[in-house]
């Protein structure tokens, strides 16, 4: 084991430094790099690796195993010294999150005495599984307040580590499951745990915490939460729908959600006259088709669709005994009912699956697709003959 200096935890605010290379191997397609020190913070704790630069090439992952912090990057490196660049962005939001989190978890506990079980940091979300069978608005809300007032209340964060026989006695939210001496993060006399991760210097620099929602999850309850700038550029996102909905429903913001409540009960209204008119228009051209010739009545409908043709087959049938046959673009749709009527499943694949028809049906409903015209002529031709349709009306 090599003992490397952990800047990301001296000097959390460092964002360059300039080292040596200790050591270099390949592995894989990777090269893991080892420095004399770093400022880079390695996976763990729940926390997300940072990211950044050494001598301008980027760092892929940065990982810990037995006390060694290894630094992979995608070639390798020259010479014996290193620039490395920290990706700033990532470590503050990292650092925002993380520190948000351990005042959101030490006041669901200090207020309702819900224990936090889990934490997830990702580029997605932030959340944390508190043993509540479920939270109200009212809670939510109570805690979410809390929150934001010791952050406007700017209480330093500190961080040390103690021995077993120094950190007994304080009132750590978190039982440590491993043995030896802890590394402790307090938010000043508020809240006490062990934890591996960077953190703000106070409470202030956390910026922002927002409780987005709650879920139930194992018999606990997940709160989504953001932090920081994280939660500026969420209100910046939301502010912005919100700001072309009012110009699109022409409603001021207040009343957007009753405005697109009305908007969907007049949407759900004009699809049911539509769908009524439909039917009335269906019905007439059944009327239509009855009127102006015998059965089988032959169609060629190349503009409806599917749904409409059998609906108006239903209608034609509805209105007399009789066949009906229409030609649907590539498809032909037969149907009828009569007592003494062709088996019109059996018909399809008699006649049309040897000319390449696909499709087939029951006694008195078939269809078929046909993706060459030629053969759709060819079924058609012989339809007039077996049933009598008369394609010339
Ligand atoms: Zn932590």
């Amino acid at each position: 084991m090599i003992t490397i200096s952990k800047l990301y935890y001296t000097q959390p605010w460092r964002r360059e430094l300039n080292t040596e290379i200790i050591s270099q191997q390949q592995k894989g397609d990777h090269y893991l790099v080892v420095l004399a020190e770093t400022i880079f913070y390695p996976t763990g704790g729940g926390q997300p690796h940072d990211l950044g630069t050494i001598n301008g090439v980027p760092l892929l992952d940065v990982f810990e195993a037995e006390g060694t912090i290894y630094h992979v990057l995608p070639e390798p490196l020259s010479g014996t010294s290193a620039t490395a660049v920290l990706d700033w962005e990532r470590r503050l939001d990292h650092m925002q999150q993380h520190s948000g989190q351990h005042l959101l978890s030490a006041i669901f506990q200090d207020e309702y005495g819900y224990r936090t079980e889990s934490f997830h940091l990702g580029a997605e979300y932030c959340s944390i599984d508190i043993t509540a069978a479920s939270i109200s608005p009212k809670e939510q809300v109570k805690v979410e307040r809390r929150a934001n007032e010791l952050i406007l209340g700017d209480l330093p964060v500190l961080t040390y580590t103690l021995e077993p026989d120094r950190f007994q006695h304080l009132p750590l939210r978190k039982i440590p499951d491993r043995e030896g001496p802890l590394r402790i993060v307090e938010i000043q006399a508020f809240d006490f745990s062990p934890c591996s991760g960077t953190h703000v210097e106070r409470t202030g620099q956390i910026g922002l915490l927002k409780i987005l929602r709650t879920e139930k999850y194992k018999g606990m309850t997940r709160v989504y939460f953001l932090c920081g700038n994280r939660a500026l550029e969420d209100y910046r996102r939301k502010h912005e729908i919100c700001f072309d909905l009012v110009a699109l429903l022409a409603a001021p913001e207040p009343e957007l959600g009753q405005k697109i409540r009305a908007e969907l009960e007049r949407k759900k209204e004009l699809e049911k006259r539509l769908e009524d008119l439909k039917a009335e228009l269906i019905h007439f051209r059944a009327q239509q088709v009855v009127g102006a010739a015998a059965s089988p009545y032959y169609l060629d409908l190349p503009d409806t669709s599917v749904e409409e043709a059998q609906q108006l087959s239903r209608a034609v049938l509805a209105l007399t005994q009789g066949m009906v046959v229409i030609k649907l673009g590539e498809r032909v749709i037969l149907s009828h009912n009569l007592a003494d009527g062709p088996a019109l499943g059996q018909l399809v694949k008699e006649k049309a699956h040897p000319l390449g028809g696909r499709g087939g049906g029951s006694p008195t409903a078939a269809q078929v697709y046909f993706a060459d015209p030629d053969a759709q002529q060819a079924f058609l031709a012989l339809l007039e003959e077996e049933v009598g349709i008369n394609r010339s009306v």
